[in-house]
């Protein structure tokens, strides 16, 4: 697992009190590279938690004056239905600190609906990406970038075993979906292998027919999984950047060689492997950071779908407290200074329409002189840029292949169904509040 100095460690009674679960918590605590002395906690103690600031670091880590490692938290999911009980509890133990405890401090949050372009979406109309299902072990990173708020706590969940029952459950009810997406709020190789966790998951998806967990990462530590059984049913996506934007901004992931070089490994274990080019950040190298990078994977390793997604998602104020102005490309900067009324009505924003799309088409251009055949989508990207790009990427928003999309198995080039249409959600009568 990565080196690590948490400031705290807290370890949920009902962790302590099952053997094998203890054990995930303490093969953790047991290799950090501080000596930390876990507190044993309880339900009753989440409120008193929070008031003392167990939160205070989870914000946009490139507008903190330090960034440390964060708390670590282990916990398990209880899958008792009583979750939203135990939330409405500690609120109103917390209503005059103005302050809420997280689903995952109480036992919840395992599964998540992400209703994407379906009707209770509000952006359906502007961001495209793939309702579904998606998954949770962890909430939390210690990975510390500029731009990301998931430091200061990282919470486990580490009763893996039961997990799987409750996520077989859902399968069943949605054949539509073969792919899931684990922890789009964390990056859950990097407490492995002492916590213990994914390579259950990984052997457990291993035992199943057509349906695969994504592992999304920007890790360096894959060494250990070489030898699980995961029957070519495990696809890791490497979020990868060029190597400024790496170093500089993404302090604690593996720098682009060093993704590289973990994806390499992944793939001669045999697992799929993809690339999202995700945020793309304008520093001022990025033309030829990009060049390097699309070489060097290309080099190295042989993914079976590439998508790219520029920095969005905030407005141009919010942007520089996160990444400060110096290291960004001084017209692209300014493009988004000036921009601010073009963007107002897309969340892909703060870079104006014509910046993403010279952009990508760099991109395309750099992955098609190595490979004229590996798919190329666009991520999370709005509906405008999709309409100027699909002739070029020779798909479209119905139907593109991705990194984590729910349709997109190993080797696809194009999805069968209308990706909009097939997603039904039907957890109804699933334990309740389990499926939030
Ligand atoms: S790797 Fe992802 S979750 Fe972790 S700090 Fe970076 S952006 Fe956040």
């Amino acid at each position: 697992m990565y080196p690590l100095s948490p400031p705290a460690v807290y370890i949920h009674e009902g962790v302590m009190s099952n053997d094998l679960y203890r054990s995930r918590a303490e093969g953790v605590v047991s290799a950090l590279e501080t000596p930390v002395e876990p507190v044993v906690y309880r339900d009753a103690d989440v409120p008193d938690l929070v008031r003392n600031g167990i939160y205070d670091n989870r914000k946009p880590m490139g507008s903190l004056a330090e960034v440390r490692d964060p708390i670590l938290l282990f916990d398990t999911f209880r899958f008792d239905g009583k979750e939203q009980e135990r939330m409405d509890w500690t609120g109103e133990q917390l209503r005059d600190a103005g302050t809420n405890a997280g689903l995952s401090l109480v036992g919840g949050g395992a599964f998540n609906w992400a209703c994407y372009n379906l009707k209770d979406d509000p952006s359906r109309n502007d961001k495209v990406c793939r309702p579904c299902w998606r998954i949770h072990m962890q909430q939390g990173c210690v990975h510390r970038c500029h731009y990301c708020g998931l430091g200061g706590l990282l919470v486990s969940m580490v009763n893996i075993e039961e997990y799987c029952v409750q996520l077989g459950r859902l399968m069943v009810r949605h054949p539509w979906q073969y792919t899931y997406l684990l922890d789009d709020d964390a990056d859950p190789p990097c407490l492995e292998p002492e916590l213990g966790c994914l390579g259950p998951l990984i052997e457990y998806f291993g035992t199943l027919e057509n349906r695969y967990v994504i592992i999304h990462t920007k890790t360096w530590n894959t060494e250990w999984m070489r030898y699980l059984q995961h029957n070519g049913n495990t696809i890791i996506v490497w979020s990868i950047s060029g190597d400024s934007q790496s170093r500089a901004l993404e302090a604690k992931t593996g720098t682009t060689q060093e993704r590289i070089e973990a994806a390499r490994i992944a793939e001669e274990a045999g697992y799929q492997i993809r690339y999202k080019f995700k945020p793309i950040i304008p520093v001022k190298t990025w033309r030829e950071d990009a060049s390097e990078a699309v070489r060097l994977l290309f080099e190295k390793t042989n993914p079976d779908v590439i998508s790219l997604c520029m920095f969005m998602w905030m407005d141009v104020d919010e942007m520089k407290s996160r990444l400060g102005a110096n290291l960004l490309d001084p017209t692209f900067l300014q493009a988004a200074e000036d921009s601010r009324d073009e963007v107002e009505d897309t969340r892909a924003k703060p870079f104006p329409h014509w910046v993403r799309a010279q952009v990508y088409s760099h991109y395309l251009a750099e992955i098609r002189k190595w490979n004229s055949e590996v798919p190329v989508s666009l991520s999370t990207e709005n509906f405008r840029m999709w309409a100027e790009f699909t002739d070029q990427l020779g798909m479209k928003p119905t139907n593109y292949v991705c990194g984590c999309g729910p349709q997109s198995t190993p080797g696809a080039k194009l999805l069968q169904d209308h990706a909009f249409k097939v997603a039904v959600r039907n957890d109804a009568g699933l334990i309740p509040g389990v499926y939030g």
